[in-house]
């Protein structure tokens, strides 16, 4: 196949009602005049400013949320439920203003912000509806000398620390069972896209929340935020989402004072597509998990493993949905791909590109930037990559669509398992028998079959391996803010 141009098209420009939308939720926040700016990925301009708080800031958030927090604990279980689904309501009526903000300062298209908000506001309703159900449950001893009470009591002070790359969900995701727990929370987002916070929390306040509940803390000096609020004996449980170097450095930090530790960190996903897989079934699968967010999401497929009789076909078909996709402006109704986030990203998109031809990969389409103010990089999809390239060694967090061939099913499965991450992987076959059996032998917390976004606010998300510890979502992310405890009643 030769190479698809689209060196020509030109870039999508924002909807000028659109901005507007989206500078009137900015300005609604009531942010500072200067501090730590925040940039629109789109177009390099300066939004807003968000406060840079200093370590003292940050440990006064501290005794502010803990004080709030002996209340909030000993509040009743639908006391929290009925905060949590007012809460909903508001984040639900403002799913427009949500979804501008999301686009304005993170660069994702507006239908998916929409579908940001969508996934985001589900985590506040599930813990709003599970609030209310595990107050603890009562056992016999197996020799029936004592009865047992276990009882489920607040972690504590819980730190939530989350990345830039869904500004809503990863924090909703980690705020609403810490509520539903009975958990004061500091939330410490991304200064890249800390607005989202900013304006979601405001909406919790409005709703009912009370208002030194959640701290939000935003600094350039995320290192020392860390090592003095993670050591402060009042706060007894942090939460991360983001890279795994530093879930590592944070993990040495809790272990101080041996913090309960939630772990979101990197992945590295196989996506298999088998011979007998539905060809359009795959490809749709394909696109949605290698470009949703463009490229930018933890469970993104990073090496997409096709099998040898199927595989021109895929790439042929992957190639063309790839090569039609309009890059722009999020900001855009007819935008498919925005802004990566910084010029960092886009570098880094050469650079992966560049090497993997040099190794022996072909260029089917994308590959290039924009002669632009904003992060823009072209869908682009290499075929035949090696495995030592880098973006077969490397989270890609782009839009890359990274392709490599195989022949059997054992060789897939060793390929797929050979790295230190675990968060997620996928299957394409119409074989149920095989769908299972690959899903057994893949080692990861997360599995897609026949689809490519299996997220879900009822499913416990999370990585084995080096992709981090814990779970969140469902019931089992509940848990991550509970101490279980038991009494042992003795009985005559
Ligand atoms: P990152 O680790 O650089 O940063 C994540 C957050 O941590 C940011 O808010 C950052 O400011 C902060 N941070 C950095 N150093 C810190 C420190 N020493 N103390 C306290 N905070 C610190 O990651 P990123 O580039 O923002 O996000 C991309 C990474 O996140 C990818 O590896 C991706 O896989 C991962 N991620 C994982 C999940 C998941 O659920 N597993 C979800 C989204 C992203």
């Amino acid at each position: 196949m030769s190479l698809i141009s689209d060196v020509a098209a030109p870039l999508i420009e924002a909807d000028s009602a659109s901005l507007k939308h989206a500078d009137a939720v900015i300005q609604s926040i009531g942010l500072p005049s200067a501090g730590i700016a925040v940039q629109d990925p789109a177009t390099g301009e300066t939004i807003a400013h968000v406060p840079d708080a200093d370590v003292e800031a940050a440990l006064e958030a501290v005794a502010t949320a803990d004080k709030a927090g002996t209340v909030w604990a000993k509040s009743s279980l639908r006391q929290r439920a009925d905060v949590l689904h007012a809460w909903y309501d508001k984040l639900v009526e403002h799913t427009e203003d949500l979804a501008h903000l999301i686009s304005r300062e993170m660069g994702k298209p507006l239908a998916e912000a929409r579908g940001e908000v969508k996934y985001g506001t589900d985590f506040v309703r599930w813990y709003a509806e599970e609030a209310v159900r595990p107050a603890g449950n009562f056992r016999e001893t197996p020799d029936g000398g004592a009865s047992l009470l276990t009882r489920r009591s607040p972690v504590g002070l819980a730190v939530l620390i989350t990345p830039w790359n869904f500004p809503l969900a990863m924090a909703t995701r980690k705020i609403a069972p810490a509520l539903a727990a009975g958990c004061p929370v500091v939330i410490k987002p991304a200064t890249l896209t800390p607005l989202t916070t900013y304006f979601a929390v405001q909406l919790a306040i409005e709703a009912g929340v009370p208002e030194e509940l959640i701290q939000v803390i935003t600094t350039s000096k995320s290192g020392a935020f860390s090592e003095a609020v993670l050591l402060d004996p009042r706060v007894r449980k942090v939460s991360f989402t983001g890279s795994t170097p530093v879930g590592r450095q944070l993990l040495k930090l809790a272990s101080q004072n041996v913090l309960r530790s939630s772990m979101e960190l990197g992945g590295n996903a196989p996506l298999i597509v088998f011979n007998d897989a539905d060809l359009q079934r795959a490809v749709d699968g394909t696109f949605a998990a290698k470009l949703r967010n463009g490229g930018q999401s933890c469970i993104g497929a990073n090496r997409i493993y096709v099998q040898d009789e199927i595989a021109d076909d895929f790439v042929a078909a992957l190639t063309e949905r790839f090569a039609q996709v309009a890059v722009g402006s999020g900001l855009a109704q007819q935008t498919g791909l925005g802004a990566l986030i910084d010029d960092r990203a886009v570098a880094q998109m050469q650079a992966y590109t560049q090497n993997a031809v040099a190794l022996g990969a072909t260029l089917l389409t994308g590959g290039h930037g924009y002669d632009s103010a904003g992060n823009f990089f072209a869908p682009t999809v290499l075929d035949r990559v090696t495995e030592d390239s880098d973006v077969a060694q490397s989270e890609i967090f782009g839009p890359i669509a990274a392709i490599q061939r195989f022949s059997s099913e054992a060789e897939v499965i060793d390929r797929a398992n050979a790295t230190e991450f675990g968060l997620a992987g996928y299957v394409f076959t119409e074989n149920l028998d095989r769908a299972l059996n690959v899903a057994d032998s893949l080692q990861t917390g997360i599995i897609g079959i026949n689809q490519g976004v299996p997220s879900n606010a009822a499913a416990p998300f999370g990585g084995v391996k080096q992709s981090g510890l814990g779970r969140e979502g469902s019931a089992e992310g509940l848990e991550e803010y509970e101490n279980i405890r038991f009494y042992n009643v003795a009985r005559r």
